[in-house]
C-alpha cells in the first residue's frame, strides 16, 4: 500500500487537507471483510449485455478492497469527530438490527418488528447523513450540512427537502451508489442516493415529489429529536432486495426476469 498521504478537499469541512481513510459503512457494522469494488462503468456494460442477468458480475472486472469498504473522504479531524459522536450509537443500531435478523435465521418474513431500548435517534440519523456525504461530493449541494453534521447538537436541518427510508437489505447485490435521477412511472423524475449492505439499506430523497411513496419505513424523524435525547423505539422494517445496480429497485430476481422476457417479447 501507498504511504504517500492523501492530498483532498474533505467533503465535511470543505479544507484541502490530509484526507484519511474511512468505512463506509463503519467498520463495526459488518464492514470488516474484503469486498470487490466494481466500476460504475463495467456495472453498466454488465447491465447492457442481454446475456447474463444483471445479478451476475462474475465476469465484471473489479478491485478487491482487503478492509472492506471505503474510501478517503474525509480529513482526520471530521473523520474523527463524527467517529465519536455518531458511529457508536449507529453501530448499536445495526447491531440490534443484526440480532433480530439471527432471531428469524432461515425463516421467511416480509418484514422485521423491532423494540429498541437506549436509542440515539439524531446520533444516528448524523451517522446517516455522514455516510452519504462521503460518498456524495460537494455535501449533495446543500452546505448548511457543514455545520449540522460538524455541531454535534444542532438541529438546523433542511428537513423539507430530505426523505429517509430505511430496510433490511437482502438480495444479491450491494449498493452504493451516489445520487441519481430517476424515472417513475407515473410520478415522474426522483432523486436519490442509496447505501444498501448488510443488515441495513438506506435510500435518500432529495425533493421527492409527494405522489412517490418508496418502500421501506421512512425514518427522517430521526432528525427531530435533540442529540441526548434517548427513545424507545418500535419499528417494522420491511425487507427488500436488490438484485441489481440501480438505487430503489427492489424487484426480486423473478420480477426482473419477466420484465426482460417480455421487453423481448414485444
Ligand atoms: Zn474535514
Amino acid at each position: 500500500m501507498s504511504r504517500k498521504p492523501i492530498i483532498g478537499k474533505c467533503r465535511l469541512c470543505g479544507e484541502i487537507k490530509k484526507l484519511t481513510f474511512e468505512h463506509v459503512p463503519p467498520e463495526t457494522t459488518f464492514n470488516n471483510y474484503s469486498v470487490r469494488i466494481l466500476s460504475g462503468e463495467e456495472v453498466i456494460k454488465q447491465v447492457a449485455d442481454p446475456n447474463n442477468p444483471p445479478w451476475d458480475f462474475s465476469d465484471t472486472k473489479g478491485t478487491i478492497q482487503q478492509r472492506g469498504r471505503g474510501g478517503y473522504y474525509l480529513c482526520g479531524d471530521c473523520n474523527s469527530k463524527t467517529g465519536q459522536w455518531y458511529v457508536p450509537e449507529y453501530s448499536k443500531f445495526v447491531h440490534i438490527v443484526h440480532s433480530a435478523l439471527q432471531e428469524v435465521k432461515g425463516k421467511e418474513f416480509g418484514a422485521l418488528g423491532i423494540k429498541m431500548k437506549g436509542i440515539k435517534p439524531l446520533s444516528i440519523f448524523k451517522q446517516i447523513m455522514t455516510l452519504f456525504c462521503d460518498i456524495n461530493e460537494g455535501m449533495m449541494g446543500d452546505n448548511s450540512l457543514k455545520d449540522y453534521l460538524l455541531n454535534k447538537t444542532s438541529t438546523n436541518f433542511k428537513r423539507e427537502r430530505y426523505h429517509l427510508y430505511m430496510h433490511i437489505h437482502s438480495g444479491s447485490v450491494e449498493r452504493m451508489n451516489g445520487i441519481m435521477v430517476q424515472f417513475a412511472s407515473g410520478v415522474g423524475l426522483i432523486t436519490l442516493s442509496e447505501i444498501s449492505t448488510y443488515p441495513v439499506g438506506f435510500a435518500l430523497y432529495i425533493d421527492k415529489p409527494e405522489a412517490y411513496n418508496p418502500e421501506g419505513v421512512e425514518i427522517t424523524i430521526f432528525s427531530q429529536f435533540n442529540y441526548d435525547d434517548e427513545i424507545e423505539l418500535e419499528i417494522i422494517i420491511p425487507k427488500l432486495e436488490s438484485n441489481i445496480f440501480f438505487s430503489g429497485d427492489y424487484r426480486t430476481k423473478e420480477e426482473i426476469e419477466n420484465a426482460i422476457q417480455e421487453s423481448k417479447d414485444n
